[in-house]
């Protein structure tokens, strides 16, 4: 239920004034009314997916310093992407990002592609970040809504419509305020406001730029918006975490198949996650030959891990397993590494947690 209309010119003027004194200065962004660099904002937008500012700022570094151009970053081995990558999270990202480097550096001769059809086109680009690269990077008018500008317009126009639903419904009234110049400049604007000004509790509309025209803030119910449809409650999954060690003190991780969960990263071989919990004696008779089994003595359970992923809560039980038999020992995509060198390979957070509890546990 729309209730009340901003009229666009002053509505973009107030913010892009308020943008020229108090935009956030962060690593991929120019000062106002400059274009920055296509590649740092294709980085920044695919880093910032689920991710926040703070973490992002030293990631985004590394990843410059180590690949400076798109043809850098295209002609490095995945597994050096997925490595940089480790601890960012949702690692499909890495593995698009990679690709999409390819395709920039071979089909396009290192130039991002402007027009907002054609970035949707590449790897790992969607609706929200093809507009986002071509408003930021190109200043085209496009309409870019993020959840800080979903936010906002949900409060300006006291959008009574639960998320998800109401996104078609706040991209409407996004694209009538959108100004047709400077669009880049407006979004970020809009994305620096709803992170500083409009906050998910308290907002400070005594400092908004908009606040005038804001039909949440007329009733006085700003933190009613957006409103959202109730959350499922999500599955927990479980399994048994192997710590395979050598006696030379050399541990087995595996490499996850490409596709999926994080695809292409390091772990330590695990039962499938299912929601049934699996007794470790079952665990390791279903993994192991009945001869590994019977001089498996030395076997130690661990502090149980817990992990949150976007669709459900994991809980690995890490079994440590240490024989002198695992010197012949041999898995489909494994690979025997030192602790120390840990830092070497593509571990997700997970799997780094997993590390952490064994070893603590051990001290
Ligand atoms: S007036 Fe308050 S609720 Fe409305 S957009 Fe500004 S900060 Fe958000």
């Amino acid at each position: 239920m729309i209730e009340q209309k901003p009229p666009q010119k002053p509505f973009s003027a107030a913010i892009l004034n308020w943008y020229d004194i108090h935009a956030r200065r962060l690593p991929w962004r120019s000062p106002p009314g400059e274009r920055p660099d296509p590649y740092h904002v294709w980085l920044s937008e695919i880093m910032l997916q689920q991710t926040t500012v703070v973490t992002v700022g030293p990631y985004f570094d590394k990843f410059l310093t180590l690949w400076p151009t798109v043809h850098d970053m295209a002609a490095a081995p995945l597994d050096g992407i997925l490595t940089a990558w480790a601890g960012l999270g949702y690692y499909a990202r890495a593995r698009n990002l990679h690709k999409c480097a390819i395709t920039i550096s071979k089909e396009f001769n290192g130039h991002f592609p402007k027009d907002r059809d054609q970035l949707l086109s590449l790897p790992g680009i969607g609706p929200y970040t093809a507009a986002a690269i071509s408003a930021i990077a190109f200043d085209k008018a496009e309409v870019v809504v993020d959840g800080n500008i979903e936010r906002i317009v949900s409060r300006l126009y006291r959008i009574d419509t639960p998320l998800p639903a109401a996104k078609k419904e706040i991209t409407i009234r996004a694209a009538e305020i959108t100004p047709k110049r400077c669009a880049g400049d407006y979004a970020q604007a809009l994305m620096d406001i709803g992170a500083t000004i409009c906050t998910p509790r308290s907002p400070s509309c005594g400092g908004c730029p908009v606040s005038d025209f804001c039909a949440a803030r007329a009733t006085g119910d700003m933190e009613r918006f957006p409103v959202k449809a109730p959350k499922k409650v999500k599955p927990t999954r479980r399994a048994v975490v192997f710590w395979l060690e050598r006696p030379n003190g050399f541990v087995l991780l595996r490499r996850r198949e490409e596709k999926g969960l994080l695809g292409g990263m390091m772990e330590f071989p695990s039962t499938e996650w299912q929601e049934e919990t699996i007794p470790v004696e079952t665990a390791i008779k279903n993994f192991f030959s009945n001869d590994f089994q019977k001089r498996a003595n030395r076997i130690t359970e661990k502090a149980m891990v817990r992990h949150t992923f976007t669709h459900f809560h994991l809980e690995l039980q890490p079994v440590v397993i240490s024989i002198k038999e695992l010197d012949k020992f041999v898995m489909p995509r494994g690979q025997w590494a030192e602790p120390k060198e840990f830092g070497r390979y593509a571990l997700p957070t997970l799997m780094t947690k997993v590390a952490r509890t064994v070893i603590k546990d051990r001290d």
